[in-house]
C-alpha cells in the first residue's frame, strides 16, 4: 500500500520531461549500536578456516555465525537485531565501509580541503511503529536528528521556485554527523564481525551432518568461512549487473535456491547520477535546502547538505548534491554500458548537470570541488515481498532482504531487515538440534 505512488511514478511517466521529478518523488516519506575493527585479509583468512572448525566442533549451534551479505541499512538492521538476540553475525560488504545507498563520502580538493557528502539517500520519514521504535533508540543515541530544512520545487519552464506541500507532516530524519552514522554504529555492535572491501562471489551449500552449511568465497577466490545460515541483503547477488562489473556469474545463480534467485533477479532498478559540489560561499539566492526540479531533461533535484543538523562546515563553504533524472542516466548507460564509468565520462556528466544547475541558480560560482557518481541500481521498480517484507528459503536457511522487497525508501529497507531477522530467528530456533 505504501508503494503505489513511487512505483506508478516510474512506470506511468515514461516521457523525458516527466521523468525529471521521478527520482525526488521516489525519496520517501518513509533509518544497535557498539564495536568492530576492519580486519586485514591475512587475519581474516585465518579466521575463516577457524570458523569452519567452529562449525565442526561446535558444542552448540549458537557458536556458528550467520553471514549477512550487504551492510546497507537492511543488512545492518538485520545483523544488529540478530546480534542483540545472541546470534553471532559476520557482516560482509564490498564497499569500504557500511551504508550502501545510505553512504557518505569524504572528498578533498587538490589543496587538501575536505568535504563530507551524503551522496545517496538524504533523509527518511517513518510510518511503521516497529521502525519508529528503532529510530527512537537512534535519536536517543545521537545517531539521528530531525531535519527541519526548507523544501520546495523549481519549474524549469516557468523559471520559478515554489513551496512544496507534503501530504503528511512527518518528521524528516537524517544521520548525524552523516547519513552513514546509523549503519556505522550497527556494524560495530558487539556480536557482529564486519568485513568491508569484500565482494562475496560464491555462496555454496554443503550437506554436513544433520543440517547443512553455507560456504562463502570472495571474488578473488578467498575462503570467507562457513556459516549456519545466510542473509543476502542486496539483490545484486542475483543480478546480471554483477557479471557486468566482475565478469563472474551472479553468486546466487548456482546456489540451489532457484525460487528465491528468480524473484530477486526479476526486480529491475533504475539508475541515477549524482554530482557532489562544494562552493566557497553559501548559495543565498536559493530559498530552499532541498528542491525538486520540474521539466528538466537532466536534473531532478538538488540538496543543500550543509544545513542538515550536525554537519561540520568549514569557513563559509557549502556542500550540495545534484541528482540526475532517470531519463538522463538511462541515456548515458545506453551509450556507455553497465561497466564502471571512466573518470572522463564522469567529468562530462558532472559538467552537464552543473551547467543545468547554473541555469537555475545563475549566482552559483565555479565550485571548489565537483565530482559525479553513478548509482547503478538506485531505485527498485517493483516490490518482491510487499506483504512478507523479505524472501525466505527455510530449507536452505537463506533469507533475502532489502528495499526491493518493500519499496525504494530507507524505511522500507529497515522493515525488510527487521523481517529478515525475525524469520531467521524462527528458522534457527526450529532447527536448533541441527547446526
Ligand atoms: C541517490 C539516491 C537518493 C536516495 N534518496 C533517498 C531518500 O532521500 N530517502 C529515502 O528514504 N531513500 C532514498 N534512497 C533510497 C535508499 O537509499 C534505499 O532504499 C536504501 O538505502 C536501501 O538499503 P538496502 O540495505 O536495501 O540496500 P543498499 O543500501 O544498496 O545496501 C546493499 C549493500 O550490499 C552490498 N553488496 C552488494 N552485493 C554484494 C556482494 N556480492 N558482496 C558484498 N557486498 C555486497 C553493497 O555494497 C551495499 O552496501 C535514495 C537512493 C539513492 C541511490
Amino acid at each position: 500500500m505504501i508503494l503505489t505512488r513511487p512505483f506508478l511514478a516510474v512506470t506511468l511517466l515514461p516521457g523525458p520531461l516527466r521523468f525529471s521529478s521521478v527520482v525526488l518523488e521516489l525519496w520517501g516519506h518513509c533509518g544497535g549500536v557498539g564495536r568492530f575493527e576492519f580486519r586485514r585479509r591475512t587475519a581474516w583468512a585465518a579466521s575463516a578456516s577457524q570458523n569452519l572448525q567452529v562449525v565442526r566442533m561446535a558444542s552448540s549451534h549458537k557458536e556458528v555465525p550467520v553471514a549477512v551479505v550487504g551492510a546497507g541499512v537492511s543488512g545492518c538492521v538485520c545483523a544488529s537485531t540478530l546480534a542483540e538476540r545472541g546470534i553471532p553475525v559476520t557482516l560482509f560488504d564490498m564497499g569500504r565501509g557500511p551504508g550502501g545507498r545510505m553512504s557518505s563520502r569524504r572528498e578533498a580538493t587538490d589543496g587538501g580541503k575536505e568535504f563530507l557528502f551524503d551522496h545517496g539517500a538524504q533523509y527518511f520519514s517513518v510510518r511503521f511503529p516497529d521502525v519508529q521504535k528503532l529510530v527512537d533508540r537512534w535519536l536517543a543515541a545521537g545517531l539521528v536528528k530531525e531535519w527541519k530544512g526548507k523544501f520546495g520545487s523549481y519549474d524549469r519552464l516557468k523559471m520559478a521556485f515554489q513551496d512544496e506541500t507534503f501530504e503528511d507532516d512527518l518528521p524528516k530524519y537524517v544521520g548525524v554527523p552523516s547519513m552513514n552514522s546509523i549503519c556505522k554504529a550497527m556494524s560495530r555492535q558487539p556480536g557482529i564481525r564486519s568485513e568491508f572491501g569484500t565482494t562475496v562471489a560464491s555462496v555454496k551449500w554443503k550437506e554436513e551432518g544433520a543440517g547443512g552449511i553455507w560456504h562463502l568465497r570472495s571474488k578473488t577466490g578467498e575462503d570467507l568461512g562457513a556459516f549456519r545460515a545466510v542473509v543476502v541483503a542486496d539483490k545484486g547477488l542475483a543480478s546480471d549487473r554483477f557479471t557486468a562489473t566482475t565478469g563472474l556469474p551472479p553468486p546466487l545463480e548456482k546456489a540451489g535456491v532457484p525460487t528465491l534467485y528468480e524473484k530477486m533477479a526479476n526486480i529491475k532498478s533504475v539508475s541515477v547520477f549524482v554530482v557532489m559540489v562544494a562552493f566557497a560561499e553559501p548559495l543565498t539566492s536559493v530559498p530552499f535546502d532541498r528542491f525538486t526540479i520540474e521539466r528538466s531533461n537532466c536534473l531532478s533535484g538538488a540538496v543543500r547538505l550543509s544545513n542538515k543538523p550536525g554537519r561540520k562546515v568549514h569557513d563559509r563553504s557549502e556542500c550540495w548534491v545534484l541528482h540526475s533524472t532517470v531519463y538522463y542516466a538511462n541515456d548515458i548507460i545506453k551509450k556507455e554500458g553497465l561497466a564502471k564509468p571512466s573518470s572522463a565520462a564522469l567529468d562530462d556528466i558532472a559538467n552537464t548537470l552543473f551547467k543545468e544547475f547554473q541555469e537555475i541558480v545563475p549566482a552559483a560560482p565555479t565550485p571548489l570541488f565537483i565530482k559525479a557518481h553513478r548509482w547503478g541500481s538506485a531505485f527498485p521498480m517493483q516490490a518482491a515481498a510487499p506483504e512478507e517484507h523479505c524472501l525466505v528459503e527455510s530449507s536452505r536457511k537463506m533469507i533475502a532482504c532489502g528495499d526491493y522487497c518493500v519499496g525504494p525508501r530507507i524505511e522500507c529497507a529497515i522493515l525488510s531487515g527487521l523481517a529478515a531477522a525475525r524469520n531467521m530467528q524462527q528458522i534457527l530456533d526450529s532447527g536448533s538440534s541441527k547446526i
